[in-house]
């Protein structure tokens, strides 16, 4: 497999010259292609064969899975998932399907990108690192019952962690596209700013929407000089960069356990049922997180359940 180390400061830079240079073997595929009628993803898994992979972290690569016709459209309206499978043996638990949120833009061809965190010992991450280009992984759509209508809402504040950002990044592009009004603030944590998940995508973003989208950046430690803030996301952070509670808002929160259990106050055992290895990560149309109350930061902060939508 032919990786491609990059310094993930620069990532963006080739993630744009990774997009224009794919080479045209990579978008050869025996995958059946569906009838025209079908959509390319819906409820049934189906197999997408790995075009490439990029490493922008030590733990971190944005894996290019091709659909089965070059000319194919990538179309995935917020809020929906990609769930991944592979079966690991024989038996009913020797299966493995976890949630992934492409970071592909709607109306691409040919491909999507996922952009995953590796886990230690995690079952989909070590199959995923492990695979080759050529090798097929199953897919299914997944869409939360959730009304996303940007139009309703004057203020989107969007908190991620690391990984995290790539349901954010879905929404912050579903309502650039629908709405021309509504102002959309991220705040966004990572741990060194070479550590800054698709900053390139977002800044880029950020000069294409007329002031209405704005990251802000955080992060753990500074290397050099740094002009962003500094420190793990807080109560200061949030009443900084967040539209405050209130009728016309709407946050969105994502990140790894302990950041859900701060922020949200989502109890470690309901989190832990997307993260301790089981086979089936569950589903619900609303995400179990958001049939909790909210606590956490969040909470202290005046905002409630029915303001702050969970992943
Ligand atoms: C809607 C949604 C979208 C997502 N999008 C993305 C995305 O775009 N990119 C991304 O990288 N991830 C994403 N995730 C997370 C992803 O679904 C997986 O949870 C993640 O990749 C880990 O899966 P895994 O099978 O490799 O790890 P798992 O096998 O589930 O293990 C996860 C971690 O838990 C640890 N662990 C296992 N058992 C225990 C135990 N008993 N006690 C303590 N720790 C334990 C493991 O060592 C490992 O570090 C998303 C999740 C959701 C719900």
């Amino acid at each position: 497999m032919a990786l491609r180390t990059v310094a993930a400061g620069a990532a963006l830079g080739a993630f744009a010259a990774f997009r224009t240079s794919e080479p045209a073997q990579c978008r050869k595929s025996t995958v059946p292609a569906p009838k025209p009628t079908d959509p390319i993803f819906d409820f049934t898994y189906k197999p997408f064969k790995l075009g490439k992979v990029i490493n922008l972290t030590s733990d971190t690569a944005i894996f290019r899975f091709l659909l089965p016709n070059a000319d194919d459209v990538f179309d995935l309206q917020p809020i929906s998932t990609l769930q991944a499978f592979y079966q690991e043996g024989m038996g009913g638990f020797d299966q493995c399907q976890r949630c992934y949120t492409p970071i592909t833009a709607n109306g691409e061809k040919g491909y999507f990108d996922l952009i995953v965190k590796k886990q230690k010992q995690g079952r989909m991450t070590e199959h995923l690192f492990s695979m080759k280009v050529g090798d097929s992984l199953q897919f299914r759509a997944f869409h939360y019952k959730f009304d996303f209508d940007p139009e309703k809402w004057k203020a989107i504040g969007l908190i991620g962690g690391g990984s995290g950002i790539t349901p954010l990044l879905q929404i912050i592009r579903g309502s650039l596209a629908r709405s021309p009004t509504t102002k959309l603030d991220l705040l966004f944590g990572n741990r060194s700013e070479d550590n800054i998940l698709l900053k390139g995508s977002l800044d880029e973003l950020a000069e294409q929407s007329n002031g209405l989208f704005t990251p802000h950046y955080t992060v753990d430690h500074v290397n050099r000089e740094w002009k962003g803030m500094t420190g793990i996301i807080d109560a200061a952070k949030i009443k900084k960069t967040m539209p405050p509670p209130g009728p016309n808002m709407r946050l969105f929160v994502c990140g790894p356990d302990k950041f859900m259990s701060n922020i949200c106050g989502t109890p470690v055992f309901v989190a832990a049922q997307w993260s301790r290895s089981n086979p089936l990560q569950p589903f619900a149309a609303i995400g179990h997180s958001n049939a909790q109350d909210l606590g956490g930061v969040l909470k202290d902060l005046g905002y409630n359940s029915d303001m702050v939508y969970r992943f």
